[in-house]
């Protein structure tokens, strides 16, 4: 059984999800998922060993009483001495964190301070992290902030066109997410390229139910699609993307609804799911278009155009392209939607390989275009392993 392993925790407002990691190997031995949670119903899974568990959280339906049930669970498993580290998904770290650290009083306040920019998530992030400490209060805890990995953005592609006094006294500002995810997978595309990741111009496309696009250079980022929120940019599962701020008047004006209305049809309502009218999953509306549906058809075509003109945008930042990264849900598994894309983007250089990028969807991920650079490649994500990593090297671990 690992000696090495690290639990990684993600806390939503209403829902947990739990990793334990061995931080060499990156395999997870324990899987935990606590849903509904603060209501009456509340129930947690364990997973271990292919076996699957599941457990009711009626008495104690909060954060506190999950990561006790899931404490006794590893106990019961002989696995809770061997987590040396706990790692927290942080959605928001401002314009404080640049990168991960560990989580002392000053950055429970930090976050807090955030929690003006991202509202839902980081008031779920800290009762996450101070139920986690109530519980493992004999090992470190580190967070691992979304945002960290944008903070290299130069001014001119986070400052928006607006007074800037706003930015000043609001931090009013692109700030990105997917940071995570963004680090994991730019040194992932290096080593696969076997080039070290300075030297390399990359565009990188997170795409699942929330998706963005990087612009990562030498390992770091110089732009990025999300902005202030995660609404901007590219079209998703049910959120718009850009779309004219003038929305909110207009739709104001002429049905009446009001700011959190309009908010919630931009973030809920919009996006793959708003124009197909089918659904915000990829899958399906790709299932949905074959079978001849034209609204469909039409938000397939709506993701790939803005995502290969994002590409291009993104160009501009980098200076010039070596490699196209697609990872997520719908980057990894798309084949039909990278061929789409890619055909956009022959004057970039980029052909694709129609046999590599077939047999990219059954796992066998890395290269999917004929020439040698500019290339594009498949690369899956692993977020938790990231985490599990940073918090394993800030406790001194490795
Ligand atoms: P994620 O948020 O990264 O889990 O990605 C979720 C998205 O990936 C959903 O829109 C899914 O429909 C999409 N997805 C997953 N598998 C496939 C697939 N085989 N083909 C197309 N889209 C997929």
């Amino acid at each position: 059984m690992s000696q090495n392993l690290v639990l990684v925790l993600n806390c939503g407002s209403s829902s947990l999800k739990a990793a334990a990691i061995d931080y060499k190997t990156g395999d997870v031995h324990f899987n935990a998922v606590a849903e509904r949670l603060n209501l009456s119903d509340a129930f947690m899974t364990f997973k271990y060993n292919d076996e699957k568990t599941v457990v009711d959280l009626s008495a104690k339906p909060h954060h506190v009483g999950a990561i006790e049930t899931m404490m006794e669970k590893l106990h019961e498993l002989g696995l809770d001495q061997n987590i040396k580290s706990v790692g927290h998904r942080v959605v928001h770290g401002g314009e404080f964190y640049k990168e991960s650290v560990l989580i002392d009083e000053d950055v429970v306040d930090k976050v807090e301070q955030c929690i003006t920019l991202a509202p839902l998530h980081n008031p779920a992030n800290l009762v996450g992290i101070s139920a986690a400490q109530q519980v493992f209060f004999n090992v470190p805890h580190v967070a691992v902030f979304d945002t960290a990995f944008h903070q290299s953005m130069p001014e001119k592609a986070y400052i928006y066109g607006i007074p800037y006094e706003l930015y000043e006294k609001h931090g009013l500002r692109r700030y990105g997410m997917h940071g995570t995810s963004y680090r994991y997978v730019a040194a992932q595309a290096a080593k696969m390229l076997n080039r070290p990741e300075k030297g390399l111009a990359m565009v990188i496309a997170h795409l699942g139910n929330g998706a963005s696009i990087s612009a990562v250079l030498d390992g770091k980022c110089c732009d990025t699609s999300m902005g202030l929120t995660p609404l901007e940019g590219l079209l998703m599962g049910t959120r718009s993307g850009d779309v004219d701020p003038s929305v909110y008047s207009f739709l104001h004006e002429q049905e009446g609804w009001s700011l959190e209305e309009i908010t919630e049809l931009l973030n809920k309502k919009s996006g793959l799911l708003g124009v197909s009218g089918v659904s915000n999953d990829y899958r399906t509306v790709e299932a949905e278009a074959l079978s001849g549906n034209r609204r469909a058809q039409l938000a397939l075509d709506i993701f790939a155009y803005r995502l290969a003109k994002y590409v291009a945008a993104m160009t501009v930042a980098t200076g010039r392209l070596d490699a196209l990264v697609f990872t997520g849900g719908i980057g990894e598994n798309s084949k039909d939607m990278r061929a789409k894309m890619i055909g956009y983007l022959g004057f970039l250089g980029l052909q694709i390989d129609d046999q590599l990028n077939a047999e990219a969807r059954f796992g066998k991920f890395g290269i999917i275009t004929k020439s040698q650079y500019p290339l594009a490649l498949v690369i899956p994500t692993n977020e938790e392993l990231m985490i599990a990593q940073d918090a394993a090297r800030l406790a001194g671990l490795s």
